[in-house]
């Protein structure tokens, strides 16, 4: 009997209409996730069948679909033709195990001759006949042995539920900006933000000499991460260097970080536009340092118009860093390479920043050619 994974998933059901849409790209980027690895991969009514492969790579192929968006739980299931005797020798073959046991049926056809009750008590009996060192407990079962009897004529026989990481498919709600630091809140927030659908352009600002090559592959090790859950991500990297030094020579070093992130929320939106996304994604919970104060987040939003995701803001760090191990960044977030935003950090930076007095200091500099000059050093990478 050959062993094929049952792949179901999570909110398109919900999906009215449009649901053919939603079907489609978790088909595509189930594929992409599997690429590599000899399998077939398909449809069929609300499901999504992983079929012949070799049984020495379905360990591999589970770990690589549980991380794709969109996909609710999977099982490892034998399929078989629904008809009784045919189940009752699939159950019969695959018991290999000690202790109580319940069968639980489902059936999504109503000509199928049997109720699910009927077929739970039946096949309950005959594995009982055969191996008479099982019990059955209904209420705290050590096995479960799920008999599922779909409406294509085929029914799914399988143990276990394994929960997957749900969301909605990348690239189903289009495609954003992810502003990635080495920190341990940004891989969060992109994670977060690309589970809700979202196809990820990074943008990392580096700030070469004063943070160096082992900052940036710090960087590159977290975006490969999310890469994991999202497939390819386009990695861009932009000096930071010219426009922190202006700041620095020319302002009041109060407002050297508000500064900044209005120079970085700019480039994110002129990168975004150039590589078609329509938002911006941020690391930011409020009040967690000077520049994620209300007064911080407004005047650095406004320079802006495309809308500015921050699914952190109403997160605590402990609950950051509990998403951040459960996703496999925090190890790397907590490797110590400096930040760009750490390099001229001043002592005491503004937490409740003027509109004027930004404005007032902002002035002092040639904005756009910062810009223009930030833009053409950018250097993009294939993840
Ligand atoms: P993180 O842990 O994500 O670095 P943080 O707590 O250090 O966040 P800030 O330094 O204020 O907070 O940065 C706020 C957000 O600005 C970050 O979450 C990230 O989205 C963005 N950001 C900060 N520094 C950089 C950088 N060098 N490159 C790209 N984005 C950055
Ligand atoms: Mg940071």
């Amino acid at each position: 009997m050959e062993k094929s994974l049952i792949v179901r998933y999570s909110e398109i059901h919900l999906k009215g209409k449009n649901i053919k849409f939603f079907e489609n790209m978790l088909l595509k980027n189930l594929r992409k996730s599997v690429s590599g690895i000899e399998c077939k991969v398909s449809r069929t009514r609300g499901r999504y069948v992983v079929e012949d492969y070799n049984i020495n790579d379905e360990f591999e192929l589970i770990e690589r679909i549980k991380r794709v968006f969109g996909v609710h739980s999977l099982s490892s299931a034998y399929i078989v033709e629904s008809n009784y005797e045919v189940i009752k020798e699939t159950v019969l073959n695959m018991i290999d195990f000690n202790g109580t046991f319940k069968i639980v049926s489902n059936r999504a056809i109503k000509t199928f001759p049997m109720t699910s009750m009927e077929i739970s008590r039946e096949l309950g009996g005959d594995v009982l006949e055969k191996f008479s060192h099982l019990t059955v407990n209904v209420r705290e079962p050590d096995h479960i042995i799920n008999v599922d009897v779909r409406d294509n004529g085929k029914t799914y026989i399988f143990e276990k539920i394994i929960m997957c990481s749900g969301g909605l498919p990348t690239g189903c709600s289009g495609r954003a900006v992810t502003l990635l630091s080495g920190g341990i809140d940004s891989p969060v927030a992109s994670y977060m933000m690309a589970k809700r659908g979202l196809d990820l352009e990074a943008v990392y600002f580096h700030s070469y000499p004063y943070t160096g090559d082992l900052a940036k592959e710090k960087v590159i090790t977290l975006a490969k991460r999310i890469a994991c859950y999202t497939g390819k991500i386009s990695f861009n990297v932009v000096s930071l260097t010219k426009i922190q030094e202006e700041i620095h020579n020319k302002c009041n070093e109060e407002f050297m970080i508000t500064i900044m992130r209005r120079f970085m929320m700019k480039i994110a939106e002129r990168i975004a536009t150039n590589t078609y996304a329509d938002a911006i994604i941020t690391g930011e919970s409020l009040g967690q340092v000077a520049s994620q104060t209300i007064e911080s987040i407004n005047v650095t939003n406004e320079v802006v118009s495309m809308p500015v995701f921050r699914p952190l803001i109403g997160f605590d760090k402990l609950e950051i860093i509990k998403i951040a191990k459960d996703i496999g960044t925090f190890e790397t977030s907590i490797l110590p390479y400096e930040d760009c935003c750490t390099v001229f950090l001043p002592a005491h930076p503004v937490i409740k920043p003027k509109k004027e007095m930004v404005y007032r200091e902002e002035e002092k500099l040639d904005v756009d050619a910062l810009i223009e000059e930030a833009m053409s050093s950018i250097e993009t990478i294939k993840l």
